[in-house]
């Protein structure tokens, strides 16, 4: 496996996070007067925080990673614990379902409980976010090669926090896509709706099946609703000619710019390799030497 891409996997994650950060929740008109087209890392705006500063996409994407990097392997308990640690640290940015899962995980839930009583007891509209699918990259580096047990993983991971099946299978849509490109394969996308098409939900599969196709759509949304978030990332990060333009070009749509933008940083990673992201934005993360640490010692738990 390409170690530019494994690292772009990583890197392009954070710099979707970070640069998206100051303009979250802003719509794509407030970004263009406050900022023209935002393409460097700002400080301040949305959560206070200085330029380059990750959020928990970021964060809790690098809970997986330790943990894989230091077991050798996906384990969902350990994965949940350090999910609690964060937590616990007072993050500045959570999702909903995510306070809801890691508060009933503090309280005794086990990991596979906790997402699945926040899920079962959250109205349609409010239960299929896109909190799991922000974060669950890491798992397609040592996982490339085994779709099967890539699947399994994927799921388990968004299952800690968001049991929906539209997001269980977003990430396993999403990693086996992210699998393809470290593979070098043409079709990434395509090739991961057909390996989930018997199983995964139908609203999923047919939100992603045009953008696969490589049509141009005419209306990207922008929410925290999963399908919406991976639709936007995917069409963006698959379609843009340059690393910095697939995530430059979520960024600027404005809504969930940060998540948005980390998903298809993770994406478009894979997909150019961390050689083309632009030097500034990588040197204003203060994590970026030990998520490329972490990119390598995934390879070497290749399964
Ligand atoms: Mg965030």
């Amino acid at each position: 496996m390409d170690t530019d891409r494994t690292r772009g996997v990583l890197l392009g994650l954070a710099c979707g996070d970070a640069l998206g950060r100051p303009v979250e929740f802003m719509s794509a008109e407030e970004i263009a007067d406050e900022h023209g087209r935002l393409d460097h890392m700002v400080g301040f705006g949305t959560w206070n925080q200085p330029a380059g500063t990750i959020t928990d996409d970021t964060e809790q994407a690098l809970c997986i990673a330790r943990s894989v990097a230091e077991h050798g392997e996906f384990r969902p308990g350990d994965v949940a614990d350090r999910f609690v640690d964060w937590y616990d640290s007072g993050p500045f940015d959570i999702g909903r379902m995510t306070v809801r899962s890691l508060s009933r995980l503090k309280h005794g839930a086990t990991w596979d409980e906790a997402g699945q009583q926040v899920w079962e007891n959250s109205p349609e509209g409010q239960n299929a976010g896109n909190g799991s699918v922000m974060r669950c990259a890491p798992l397609a580096i040592p996982y490339a090669v085994d779709w099967d047990t890539l699947v399994d993983v994927s799921q388990q991971s968004s299952q800690i926090t968001h049991a929906d099946p539209r997001c269980t299978w977003g990430c396993a849509v999403l990693n086996l896509t992210i699998a393809g490109l470290l593979e070098n394969n043409d079709t990434p996308l395509a090739d991961a709706l057909d390996y989930v098409s018997s199983d995964a939900p139908d609203e999923l599969t047919e939100a992603l099946e045009p953008v696969a196709r490589g049509e141009s759509l005419d209306s990207l949304e922008t929410s925290g609703y999963v399908i919406h978030s991976l639709q936007t990332a995917l069409h963006d990060a698959l379609t843009a000619t340059t690393l910095d333009d697939a995530i430059v070009t979520p960024v600027n749509r404005g809504g969930d710019t940060d998540t948005i933008g980390a998903i298809a940083g993770a994406v478009a990673g894979a997909r150019f390799g961390a050689s083309h992201l632009t030097e500034r934005w990588v040197s204003a993360i203060g994590e970026a030497n030990e998520l490329e640490t972490l990119a390598g010692q995934l390879m070497s738990s290749t399964k």
